[in-house]
C-alpha cells in the first residue's frame, strides 16, 4: 500500500523512533509545530479514526502517548494530544495517528 506511515513502520522510509512495541511506534514529526512534536502510530493501517473500531488500538494510542510523555519528562509541565480526522479535521496522512505536542504553552485557540 502506498502509505508513508506504513513505509516508516516497515523501515522503508527513515524516521527518528522514540518508542516501539508490538502494536505502535512513536516517531518525531518531520515538521514540528512545537518544541516536542511526536506521532503515535498504530502499526496496523486504519485510514482515519472513524475507520478504527478496535478499542485496544484506540485505548493504546492514549496509553502509549501517556507513557512516552512520562518518559520524556513532560507529564508535569503538560502536553496536548490531537487526532486530526478527515479533511476538515486537518488530516494529511491517511494512516491513523495521534500527535503529542509539548515544550511550550499551548493554551489558547484549539482550532
Ligand atoms: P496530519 O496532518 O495527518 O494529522 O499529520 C501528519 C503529520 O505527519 C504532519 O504533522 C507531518 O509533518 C508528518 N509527516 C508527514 N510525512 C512525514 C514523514 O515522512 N516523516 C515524519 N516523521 N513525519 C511526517
Ligand atoms: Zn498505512
Amino acid at each position: 500500500m502506498d502509505c508513508i506511515f506504513c513505509k516508516i513502520i516497515d523501515g522503508e522510509i527513515p524516521s527518528t523512533k522514540l518508542y516501539e512495541d508490538e502494536g505502535f511506534v512513536v516517531i518525531k514529526d518531520i515538521n514540528p509545530q512545537a518544541p516536542v512534536h511526536l506521532l503515535i502510530i498504530p502499526k496496523r493501517h486504519y485510514s482515519t479514526l472513524v475507520d478504527c473500531n478496535d478499542s485496544e488500538i484506540l485505548g493504546g494510542l492514549v496509553d502509549v502517548a501517556k507513557r512516552v510523555a512520562t518518559e520524556e519528562g513532560l507529564s508535569d509541565r503538560g502536553f496536548r494530544l490531537v487526532v486530526n480526522t478527515n479533511e476538515e479535521g486537518g488530516q494529511t496522512v491517511f494512516h491513523l495517528h495521534m500527535h503529542l505536542l509539548a515544550g511550550r504553552s499551548l493554551s489558547g485557540r484549539m482550532g
